[in-house]
């Protein structure tokens, strides 16, 4: 059965709140989340295979407090979680292995668990970018296809198994009969900016009922495509490739903020109406074209894997805080301010 905000308000009414714990799958952004709830002095539980945890223990300053062991990553120990005050951070890897899971688990969830039925779902994506007046990639039928396109498979994490088709029979000899979808490709630059959205208040940049920061941007390397100037200069014929190997640092001209800002307004403001607001971190995947206009292909409803890149802050942080602030901290930090002013319920669901 589906978790109401009413059941989900009574834990954290039960909650013993100066003893809170930050909980979350080890994989994805995990290093960052203990790390900083370490350094806003939250204890911090890590779910993780038995083979895993050497691996977060091998990083003493990112690795949890405290280990539970599961066979599976899907089963997220929800008593034992419960019974440590726990409040779980939804990363990319906990919404995948968790799948339907999410909106029956009995945990606390750090942001609004509804966002993520509308990140997991293309449909919905794309009518909370166009709502929120975000120009967007066409989408193509496969019989229509006349001009390059990205095929997407249904609910493929990090760009695997993505192609890029010129014609419905290209399309057909590959994704016949599969659950796909077909995007007109962008031309530009990639910018995922990091944004940070407080209900708990209002400063910087107002949004909504409280503010938004921008906490980073990254730009992604996906193997092959981002390495194709390599193969070209040695002569190799290769099929373009999308699967997400890591993020590296981008800085945007000083004048794309402007856009920037009113993205991540647009995104939070059109969230509050279609189901109830986006509280902490999220990220638009965009891409900016030659006239610099951006054009965005998916919302991550959550924080992402671009915000590793800066565990001691960003060029766009070091504006914001008079110390090093990763976004793992800056959730830590709303965590901490809405239990003291009795606010959990409003960025926790
Ligand atoms: P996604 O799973 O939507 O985050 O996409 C994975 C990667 O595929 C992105 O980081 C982009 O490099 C690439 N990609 C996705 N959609 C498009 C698009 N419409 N045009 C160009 N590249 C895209």
């Amino acid at each position: 059965m589906d978790m109401t905000r009413e059941k989900i308000g009574q834990t954290l009414e039960s909650y013993d709140k100066k003893k809170l714990k930050i909980a979350t799958i080890c994989s994805h952004t995990a290093l960052q989340i203990f790390h900083g709830a370490r350094q806003e002095g939250i204890k911090t539980i890590g779910i993780c295979t038995p083979n895993r945890r050497k691996v977060y223990e091998a990083f003493p300053l990112g690795c949890p407090d405290e280990f539970i062991e599961v066979d599976d990553l899907k089963d997220i120990p929800s008593d034992e979680l419960l019974e440590e005050n726990a409040i779980l951070v939804p990363h990319g890897s906990l919404v995948e292995y968790s799948g339907d899971l999410l909106s029956s688990m009995a945990v606390p969830m750090v942001g609004n668990r509804d966002s993520l039925c509308w990140e997991k779902d293309r449909l919905k994506m794309f009518e909370w970018m166009k709502a929120s007046g975000l120009q967007v990639p066409a989408t193509i039928e496969p019989d229509k296809i006349d001009r390059p396109c990205v095929v997407k498979l249904a609910g493929a994490k990090g760009g695997r198994g993505y192609r890029v088709v010129n014609s419905p029979e290209e399309f057909y000899e590959h994704f016949e009969g599969m659950n796909v979808t077909v995007q007109e490709y962008l031309i530009g630059v990639r910018v995922y900016p990091h944004y940070f959205y407080s209900p708990l208040s209002r400063e910087g940049y107002h949004a909504s009922e409280g503010h938004i920061e921008l906490m980073g941007i990254d730009r992604r390397f996906e193997s092959n495509i981002d390495e194709s100037y390599r193969m070209e200069k040695v002569g190799l014929s290769f099929t373009p490739s999308f699967t997400v190997v890591g993020n590296e640092l981008l800085v945007v001209r000083e004048s794309l903020l402007e856009n920037i800002m009113e993205m991540g307004r647009n995104v939070t403001e059109t969230a509050d109406r279609l189901f109830g607001g986006i509280p902490g971190p999220f990220c638009i995947e965009t891409v900016c074209d030659e006239n610099l206009n951006f054009f965005a292909f998916e919302i991550s409803a959550r924080i992402v894997a671009g915000t590793n890149i800066y565990p001691q802050g960003s060029p766009y942080s070091a504006y914001l805080f008079n110390e090093p602030m990763s976004m793992g901290r800056r959730i830590a930090r709303e965590i901490k301010s809405a239990a003291k002013q009795g606010k959990l319920p409003k960025i926790i669901f």
